[in-house]
């Protein structure tokens, strides 16, 4: 059994942990999780080099788990490698494996990611913030409390 970088797919000595390259940890080549490494270097040997420099930016967000898996799978055809992350304010314990998840990739791979995203058959939009519930209850409640002062006026002077 050899270790390798699930990543590069590079071989590595017994007393290594972590890829030389990549810096991601490394799996053993062969045994009981053959089938698992034999997807993942079929993945590893799509990834174009030049999209893994950089530090990870969100590119887009999936609804849930396979919805981002889909998204990732769709980068990976242009090399892009990518990571998921649980999107944050949804991490509560019953949303650990449904919710919606972040997908990232390096930030040398953004712009391409980006460009094939909005050109996908069914466009992720994920850059823009979610709007902001506070503000506008904030005017509703402006704008109330201006009806009322002048519903009092009105009721004093006529
Ligand atoms: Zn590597």
């Amino acid at each position: 059994m050899t270790l390798v970088c699930p990543t590069c797919s590079r071989e590595h000595g017994d007393d290594a942990r972590f890829c030389e390259s990549c810096a991601v940890p490394l799996v053993f080549e062969g045994g009981p999780g053959e089938a698992q490494v034999t997807e993942r270097q079929a993945r590893a040997r799509k990834i174009n080099k030049q999209y893994l420099e950089g530090d990870l930016v969100r590119v887009a967000v999936g609804r849930q788990q396979a919805e981002a898996e889909l998204i990732q799978n769709l980068l990976l055809e242009e090399g892009v490698p990518s990571t998921l992350r649980r999107t944050r304010g949804f991490d509560v314990p019953e949303m650990l494996f449904a919710g919606p998840r972040d997908v990232l990739v390096p930030q040398s791979g953004e712009e391409i990611a980006r460009e094939m995203l909005s050109r996908a058959e069914r466009p992720w939009r994920p850059t823009q913030h979610p709007r902001g519930v506070k503000p506008i209850a904030w005017t509703l409640l402006a704008l109330f409390c201006i009806g009322f002062a002048a519903w009092v006026v009105n009721a004093i002077i006529g």
